[in-house]
């Protein structure tokens, strides 16, 4: 058992201060501080006015430390869920890139298996497909040669694995194939790459999508007499969308007005490279090089590619730009990500979910990860 006290703990309707977090491999309360060995004896740990949050999860990351979910290695993959503990995010979705189906089916095979088991780093909760089913107009940092129009049968043959799959709305045969995945599958459809008009967005709400892949970008504009992708995304309720709040990917002082609109419905994500957690160079993603110089990645042509983001700094960005409490912020990134995928062991610190604990300091540095109860990374004391 644990207990975790002096710190604010994040609930997803507030924030608890002057209380204990008590935990097993679940949570089992919040308790008095008098109350401490209620639940059995156990380890007593000192949040030194730090916060307590749930862990985050990242649904929508390619790569980190040099190595990427499209290489199929199970090392990599394990590097990557090891390397993650340290920003704070307990669970991912390891993303692919638009590829050949032989390479997207090696890398399936690799996190099908590393699904079914509890790894020593990060959760790896299944794949997030991004492409190959998108436009090659809106390709951004995909490889326009792999792309293809959407085949549903791809995407329900590998249904057990996954998540999440980005589509173009606009392609021949697009709507059927969205409702065929839908009646069969519990795949999340996203829309993005895609050169959808607002009409074409909307019926593909209607065949069945729910999320904005990456808001913003790589998808038609938000333009008040043709409101394209965003503007369909972001006016219907029912639509998820993702973010990437680096500063870089969208104007920071569009942070509130997306978040006033979405809610519960907005999802931080990081969209991060194998070049995040490394030094400035030139790096793979996809079969093209990019250049990381800070937070930037990008192709040779000044194309944006992905990110060097850690999730925990894309919080901090959030709160810094909306002045949003740290409840608020941290939804964005543990309990919106788990609703969207229907994940209902994690996302929380209500009693009975998973013990995924993040203890930051306040600039949303992580200090101690938990993931199920047991620790996995501590930073320098507090
Ligand atoms: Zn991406």
């Amino acid at each position: 058992m644990k207990y975790v006290k002096n710190g604010k703990i994040i609930m997803p309707d507030g924030e608890i201060e002057g209380k204990v977090l008590a935990f097993s491999d679940t949570v089992e309360g919040v308790i008095d501080e008098s109350e401490i060995g209620c639940f059995g004896e156990g380890d007593v740990i000192d949040a030194c006015c730090g916060i307590v949050s749930p862990g985050l999860i990242d649904i929508h990351i390619h790569g980190y430390l040099g190595e990427d979910s499209s290489d199929g290695s199970k090392e990599g993959m394990l590097r990557m869920a090891k390397g993650l503990i340290k920003n704070g995010v307990t669970a991912f979705l390891p993303t692919t890139m638009t590829a050949p189906y032989q390479q997207l089916e090696k890398a399936f095979d690799v996190i099908r298996t590393l699904k079914a088991s509890e790894v020593d780093g990060a959760q790896i909760l299944g794949v997030n497909a991004e492409g190959p089913f998108i436009s090659p107009e809106y390709k951004g940092a995909h490889k326009e040669d792999n792309i293809k129009n959407i085949d549903p049968d791809f995407l329900i043959r590998h249904s057990d694995v996954i998540r999440i799959a980005t589509v173009a709305p606009e392609r021949t045969g697009a709507l059927e194939a969205i409702k065929k995945v839908k009646e069969n599958t519990d795949i999340v459809m996203s829309m993005g790459h895609t050169s959808a008009n607002y009409v074409q967005a909307k019926e593909g709400i209607e065949a069945g999508i729910s999320l904005a892949t990456h808001l913003f970008n790589a998808m038609t504009p938000l333009n008040h007499r043709d409101p394209g992708v965003a503007g369909a995304a972001l006016t219907n309720e029912n639509v998820g969308c993702e973010l990437i709040a680096d500063t870089l990917h969208i104007n920071a002082d569009l942070f509130k007005m997306v978040y006033i609109l979405k809610k519960d419905k907005l999802i931080l994500i990081t969209d991060c490279t194998r070049a995040g957690g490394l030094v400035d160079g030139k790096y793979d993603l996809g079969g093209q090089m990019i250049t990381k110089k800070g937070i930037e990645c990008r192709l040779a042509d000044g194309t944006l590619a992905g990110s060097a983001l850690t999730l925990n700094k894309a919080l901090y960005n959030f709160r810094k730009y909306t002045g949003l409490k740290d409840y608020e912020v941290i939804s964005l990134a543990t309990a919106n990500p788990a609703k969207i995928i229907r994940d209902k062991e994690r996302g929380t610190l209500e009693v009975g979910k998973r013990a995924d604990v993040v203890i930051f300091d306040n600039n949303f540095n992580a200090v101690r990860t938990f993931v199920g109860g047991i620790e996995k990374a501590t930073d320098s004391c507090l």
